[in-house]
């Protein structure tokens, strides 16, 4: 079967991404032939991330901003022409998800998201996902390819850069296929967006925090830190937080060494976002919240006041100290 990983080297994120298709592969533990489709708009890329053992074939493949769906799905259409790759492998994040199904329908192939595991069959492949809520697990056998799937997330570490590890091939300029019903986009960078994923440590926040005020002090404290900081669903539902700072199997996977988790009762749907974390300190005022059975120290008090007394201690410890403990204490 040969198989290739679609990729765009721009997206946010794209090193996460990278880790979790790696991780899937993995997993499948059979032997294929897997290339990679690497899309990029801005440096032609000179190193890529590690995904695979050894790469069959590269191929760097050049897109003009603005970037929107179709331009992608045009080029996909001529390479897949030539190329006739029976698996396609997209990124889980909601781009590759689009590019996955709209694809497969283009090509009159199959497609499935959020696959947990995939293995080939005699006529096809055999795929598996969580479905109705992750209440139920469904395996289905696809048979019409080409197959374009799209991995579940998962907390994975970002995949390893190397340099390219075969020559990239080169090709023929496609001419971009003009998509004459978008009539102009336009695109804004989120502010909030800084890696904050990516810190040691990382603070989330979650409903027992009970106000955008309250967040502001998290905010700060974070700061004087040097910590990320995530949000359980009602917080970000709640507008207090950007929606990428959600946390669970609906929004980002942490593996931050230490993760302080403020006010959050700790759902199952919660606790997989965090369960990579080295170190889960908890503080919540219902000593019997689900919390602290994933937490490797519980704190039962008001999340206000051992925040407090976390930011005098910080800033305690600076020079300067004095100066520090009037901002903490105002
Ligand atoms: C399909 C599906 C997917 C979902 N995906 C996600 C997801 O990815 N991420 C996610 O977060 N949720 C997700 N949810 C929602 C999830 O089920 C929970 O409802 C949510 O995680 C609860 O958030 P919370 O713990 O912040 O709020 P709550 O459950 O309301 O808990 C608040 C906690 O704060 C404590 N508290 C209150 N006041 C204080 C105080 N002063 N000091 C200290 N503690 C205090 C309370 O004791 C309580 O335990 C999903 C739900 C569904 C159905």
């Amino acid at each position: 079967m040969k198989a290739v990983i679609v990729l765009f080297a721009d997206a946010p994120s794209w090193l996460h991404l990278s880790g979790e298709i790696k991780d899937f592969l993995s997993d499948m533990a059979q032997d294929m032939d897997t290339g990679l489709w690497l899309f990029y708009h801005q440096e032609k890329p000179v190193m890529i991330p590690e995904m695979v053992d050894s790469l069959s074939s590269l191929k760097l493949i050049p897109i003009h901003p603005p970037c929107p769906p179709e331009s992608f799905l045009g080029l996909l259409e001529t390479v897949q022409k030539t190329e006739k790759a029976d698996l396609l492998i997209f990124s889980g994040d909601g781009l590759g998800e689009e590019l996955s199904t709209r694809l497969a329908f283009r090509l009159n192939g199959s497609s499935c998201l959020k696959v947990e595991h995939c293995i080939k069959t005699p006529d096809g492949i055999e795929v598996s996902r969580s479905v109705y809520g992750n209440h139920l697990k469904a395996c289905f056998i696809l048979k019409q390819p080409p197959f374009c799937i799209s991995p579940a997330r998962r907390p994975s570490r970002p995949a390893r850069v190397v340099p390219l590890p075969c020559p990239a091939s080169d090709l023929p300029q496609i001419k971009p296929i003009p998509v004459k019903w978008i009539k102009s986009i336009s695109m804004t960078k989120n502010s909030q967006d800084k890696g904050w994923i990516d810190a040691d440590m990382i603070l989330v926040a979650g409903q027992g925090v009970k106000s955008r005020e309250n967040i502001e002090i998290l905010e700060r404290v974070a700061r004087h830190m040097g910590a990320g900081l995530g949000a359980s669903r009602p917080v970000v539902m709640a507008a207090w937080m950007d929606m990428n700072r959600l946390v669970g199997a609906s929004g980002s996977m942490i593996s931050p060494k230490v993760c302080l988790v403020l006010g959050v009762s700790g759902a199952g749907v919660f606790n997989a976002g965090i369960e990579k974390a080295e170190f889960i300190a908890a503080v919540n005022t219902d000593k019997d919240a689900p919390i602290f059975k994933i937490a490797d120290v519980g704190i039962v008090d008001d999340l206000m006041a051992v925040l407090k007394e976390l930011e005098k201690l910080i800033l305690s410890r600076r020079p300067g100290s004095l100066a520090g403990q009037q901002e903490a204490g105002s």
